[in-house]
């Protein structure tokens, strides 16, 4: 057994990453760049008109004679003398001898000639060129996650392939002979299975989609077999249930069986103290216990933040601020806690709803209030450490 804080350390001993492939900005949301990535380009690769209106030569007089058009994505150059102007629109390239773009709102045509209502400010409406970023600037550092915006914006500075880190592939094991899949009516004694909703869904939530849900009964031989199977299939593996003290939990057994190598199993903490961290040859496994608010606590503290890593994110663990607490706690227990609570700008409020067992206190939760090993009593006001879910 290991208190929280030899757990964090150990799984982050473990932490490791794959080497960078390249992929197309079409396919690399989620991804983390493993290097930096400049600009092709300068953007706007021209002067740019802002507006809908009149690209001018500035003179003296409001009223300027229109020689020409340009509209977006015309090439077409003009020489304007002062006093000239030309028809423009939103995205043209203002031409190099035009000083000014007038929005059309300001300007009435007399006599086929503009008139402006007001004298143009030089620069007035033009975005210079380079005005975004220049050709070899620093577009995107590296450890970035590329989110729908990043990835628009490589597309912008001209880069469509990117240096990423793999995303890991995973396998989600399933065990528990009382489990049904939701759809399907329950016999008397079984429950609707939910943890590989959970554990799906929050990888999917953190851009990890390569994973496969597996499922066994609580049968010694086909745990076994499913785990050796599992174990040499996927980068990572969740398993869910059958790692407690039971005489049908056959998680431990079968992974020490197949030779895995335990590097902690149980860990001080409510909920979630039988938990297996194990490392296969080409895997590793985090053994969760089956109560779902366990895994999840489980998976957020160490699991997720070694997944992170592996994508490619330097700080992969839920971060942590300290807050008052609103109210009076009792603490049970002598283990450390991870409470579900409500943080606000100024105070958190632990959650009635604790039981390992329930899962629907994480709805409305969006911090755990931790409270280290042989605490007692919390006044109101005091300051706790919070975790902030994702
Ligand atoms: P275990 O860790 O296998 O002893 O399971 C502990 C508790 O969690 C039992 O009440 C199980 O029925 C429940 N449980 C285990 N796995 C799941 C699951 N996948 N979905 C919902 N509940 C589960
Ligand atoms: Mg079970």
């Amino acid at each position: 057994m290991v208190s929280v804080e030899e757990a964090i350390s150990k799984v982050t001993a473990y932490f490791f990453k794959s080497s960078p492939i390249t992929k197309s900005i079409h396919d690399s949301l989620g991804y983390v760049l493993a290097a930096d990535v400049f600009s092709n380009i300068d953007m706007p690769p021209f002067p740019q008109s802002a507006m809908d209106g009149y690209a001018l030569c500035i003179h003296k007089s409001l009223k300027y004679t229109i020689v020409g058009e340009v509209k977006a994505g015309d090439s077409k150059i003009f020489e304007l003398q002062e006093g000239e102007a030309v028809r423009i629109f939103t995205g043209a390239a203002v031409p190099q001898s035009a000083n000014a773009v007038m929005m059309q709102e300001k300007t009435s045509i007399e006599n086929s000639e503009l008139v402006l209502e007001e004298v143009p400010k030089p620069q007035q409406n033009i975005r210079p060129q380079a005005e975004q970023i220049r050709t070899g600037q620093l577009a995107i550092a590296k450890g970035r996650k590329l989110s729908p915006s990043a990835l628009s914006f490589l597309a912008t500075v001209g880069v469509l392939e990117v240096s990423v880190y793999p995303k890991p592939k995973v396998g989600i094991v399933v065990t528990g002979s009382e489990l049904v899949q939701v759809g399907k009516p329950l016999a008397y004694g079984e429950i609707y299975e939910s943890n590989s909703i959970l554990l799906a869904n929050t990888l999917k939530s953190e851009g990890i989609i390569d994973y496969t849900i597996y499922r066994v009964t609580d049968v010694y031989e086909n745990t076994k077999n499913l785990l050796e199977k599992v174990t040499s299939e996927n980068d990572f593996v969740l398993v869910s249930g059958g790692i407690s003290v039971g005489d049908y939990d056959f998680v431990g057994k079968a992974l020490r069986e197949l030779g895995t190598q335990e590097i902690f199993y149980k860990v001080k903490q409510k909920p979630g103290k039988p938990l297996f961290f194990g490392k296969c040859t080409d895997c590793f496994v985090f053994a969760l216990p089956g109560n779902p608010a366990s895994a999840l606590t489980c998976f957020y503290m160490y699991g997720l933040p070694m997944l992170r890593y592996f994508l490619g994110i330097e700080k992969p663990f839920l971060n942590r601020a300290y807050k008052k607490i609103a109210h009076d706690y009792t603490v049970k227990g002598i283990r450390a806690q991870f409470l579900k609570a409500i943080v606000t700008d100024d105070e958190v409020e632990i959650l009635s709803q604790q039981s390992s067992a329930m899962i629907a206190g994480f709805i409305n939760a969006n911090a755990y209030v931790f409270v280290p090993e042989y605490s007692t009593e919390i006044n109101k006001e005091t300051l706790v450490e919070v975790i902030l879910l994702p």
